[in-house]
C-alpha cells in the first residue's frame, strides 16, 4: 500500500519540515498491522516527494482483527476462513493506510510544524497519489469527494486483467489529487477520505469514532455537499453513530461570524500555562489597540491566513476590514478560511482582500483609519524596511498604526531553539526590545508619529513578554 505526497513549493525540500521526517533518512515504524515506511525517492528543490508505504503482515492484521475491539473473533464472517489470511487488505489502499498516515504523521495532521509554522499554516502546491485505491462506487465517487475540498483529481479505474480488457474493470482506481493546500488540510481529507472510499473499514466501530471523524474533519466536513455520505461510510453504516456526526456537524455549520483560528503559534514551545496561544492573545492586543484608537476602517497588512480578520469581521465597529499580502496563496487561504462566498451580502461587503506588496506605495491604502503590520516587519530584509516605512507611515498613513514583532531576548525562554536561531525560518532579524524602541522612535521622527509600547503574552522580569506591540498615533 502506496502514497506519495509532492510539493514544488521552493525549497521542495521544505517537505521535510513540514512532515517532521527528514528527507535524507529512511524511518519506519510498527504499526498494529506491519511496519510503516516513510521515504523520500526524490527530494530536491524544486520537487520533493515523501512516499509512505504501508507493509501489511497478513498474520498480524488476522490477529488485529480478531482482537477487534470487544468483537468476538468468532462473529466475522471471514474468522474461518483462508479470506482471513489471503486478502487484497496489503495491497490496497483503504481504512489501514488512514490509520498509518495518522501514526507517522501525528503533528502534520495536526498542522504542527516547529520549524516552518507559517508554511504549515499555508497552502502549498501538492500532488497526492494513490496508484492503488479501492474505491467502491468507482472513480466518479473519488472525483465527488476530493474535488469540493480544492483539489483537481484524477481518477482512472484499474482493469481487472490487463490481458483481459473485456472483463472490464476492477473495483481499483489510481488516484491522483493536486492542488493547492495546506499539507495538515491534505493529510486529514485523505485520513477520512481513504477509508470512506473502501467502505471497509478493518476495525470495530466504537463511539469515539465520531470524536476521531469531527476532529479530522474539523474545517471541511460540515459543508461539504457528500458530508452525509462521508459519515455514513466512515461509521461504518452504523445510523445510531451517523445521526450523531451529522447532528453535530449541523450545529458546526456556518453562521454570519466566521471563526478562522488556525492555532498555530509562532513559539516553538507553547506557553505552558493553559491560557489562549501567544498567537491568539496577539489578535486580542491588536484587537483591543484598534478599539481603543476608535479605528472603524482598518488595514490588516500582510494578512497572511486571515486569523486577525476573522477577529475583526466579528466586530460591529469595523466596517471596512481590508486584508493585504504580497502572496496570492495566503489571500486564497484567507478567502477560503473566511468563507467569504458564503457570508451575507452585507457582512461580505465589509471585507476587501487586496495583493499588495508593502515595500511600494499603493494608492489604495490611503484614507483608512488604522493599519496593523502583525508580525510582518521581521520577514523583510532589513534594506527594504524604509521602503516599508515609506508606503505605511508616509504614503498611507492612517492615523494609528500597530506593529507586532517578536522579542528576541525572549527567545531564551523557548526550549529547543538553538541560542540564536530565529523563531521562523523566514525571519530576516527578529529584535530585541532595546531595538524595537529605537525603530519606532526614528519612525515616529521622520513622519510625524508618537509611539507607545507594550508587551504581548507572559511578561518576564528579565526577558520581557515575548511579542512586542506598538501604537503609532499620527501627531
Ligand atoms: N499578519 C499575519 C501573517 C504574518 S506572516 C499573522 O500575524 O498571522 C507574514 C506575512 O507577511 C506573510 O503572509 C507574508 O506573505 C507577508 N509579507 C511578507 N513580506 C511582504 C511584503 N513585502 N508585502 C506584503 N506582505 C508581505
Amino acid at each position: 500500500m502506496l502514497l506519495t505526497l509532492t510539493t514544488t513549493h521552493r525549497p521542495a525540500t521544505d517537505l521535510g519540515h513540514l512532515l517532521v521526517k527528514h528527507p535524507d533518512r529512511v524511518h519506519a515504524f510498527d504499526v498494529p498491522v506491519g511496519t510503516a515506511h516513510v521515504f523520500y525517492p526524490e527530494a530536491g528543490e524544486q520537487r520533493c516527494t515523501a512516499t509512505l508505504l504501508l507493509d501489511v503482515d497478513p498474520l498480524k492484521l488476522a490477529a488485529a482483527r480478531g482482537r477487534g475491539r470487544g468483537r468476538p473473533a468468532a462473529t466475522t464472517p471471514e474468522s474461518f476462513t483462508l479470506g482471513r489470511y489471503v486478502n487484497d487488505r496489503p495491497y490496497a489502499a483503504s481504512s489501514l493506510l488512514a490509520s498509518a498516515l495518522s501514526r507517522v504523521f501525528r503533528s502534520a495532521l495536526r498542522g504542527e510544524s516547529r520549524d516552518r509554522p507559517e508554511l504549515a499554516a499555508s497552502g502549498i502546491p501538492l500532488e497526492v497519489r494513490v496508484p492503488v485505491l479501492r474505491c467502491r462506487g468507482g472513480a466518479e465517487v473519488a472525483t465527488r469527494l476530493f474535488t469540493p475540498l480544492g483539489w483537481a483529481v484524477s481518477a482512472t479505474a484499474l482493469p481487472l486483467d490487463e490481458q483481459q480488457p473485456q472483463w472490464g474493470d476492477s473495483r481499483y482506481v489510481d488516484l491522483t489529487l493536486t492542488g493547492t493546500l495546506r499539507v495538515a488540510d491534505a493529510l486529514n481529507h485523505l485520513y477520512v477520505l481513504l477509508p470512506v472510499l473502501d467502505d471497509a473499514k478493518h476495525y470495530w466501530v466504537a463511539p469515539d469514532e465520531v470524536d476521531k471523524l469531527l476532529r479530522a474533519g474539523a474545517g471541511w466536513l460540515a459543508d461539504h455537499p457528500e458530508r452525509g455520505l462521508i459519515v455514513r461510510r466512515y461509521l461504518a453504516h452504523r445510523r445510531a453513530l451517523a445521526g450523531q456526526a451529522l447532528e453535530r456537524l449541523a450545529a458546526q455549520r456556518p453562521t454570519d461570524e466566521p471563526v478562522a483560528d488556525d492555532g498555530v503559534d509562532d513559539a516553538p514551545t507553547r506557553e505552558s500555562a493553559p491560557r489562549a496561544s501567544l498567537a491568539a492573545r496577539r489578535r486580542e492586543a491588536v484587537h483591543a489597540a484598534l478599539v481603543e484608537a476608535g479605528a472603524h476602517r482598518v488595514l490588516d497588512l500582510g494578512c497572511g491566513g486571515g486569523a486577525l480578520l476573522a477577529t475583526l469581521i466579528g466586530d460591529r465597529r469595523f466596517t471596512e476590514i481590508v486584508g493585504t499580502d504580497v502572496s496570492t496563496q495566503a489571500l486564497a487561504l484567507a478567502a477560503r478560511r473566511l468563507r467569504l462566498e458564503r457570508l451575507p451580502e452585507r457582512q461580505r461587503n465589509r471585507v476587501t482582500l487586496w495583493q499588495s506588496a508593502l515595500t511600494y506605495r499603493d494608492d489604495r491604502l490611503r484614507g483608512y483609519d488604522a493599519a496593523v503590520l502583525m508580525e510582518v516587519v521581521e520577514h523583510l530584509d532589513p534594506p527594504r524596511l524604509p521602503a516599508l516605512e515609506d508606503a505605511v507611515f508616509g504614503h498611507a498613513r492612517p492615523a494609528t498604526v500597530v506593529v507586532t514583532t517578536p522579542n528576541v531576548e525572549h527567545n531564551v525562554r523557548y526550549e529547543g531553539l538553538p541560542a540564536g536561531a530565529f523563531r521562523h525560518a523566514d525571519h530576516r532579524f527578529e529584535w530585541s526590545r532595546a531595538e524595537f524602541a529605537g525603530w519606532a522612535e526614528r519612525v515616529s521622527a521622520t513622519y510625524g508619529y508618537s509611539a507607545v509600547l507594550r508587551g504581548v503574552g507572559d511578561d518576564d522580569p528579565e526577558v520581557g513578554a515575548p511579542t512586542q506591540l506598538a501604537v503609532f498615533t499620527r501627531t
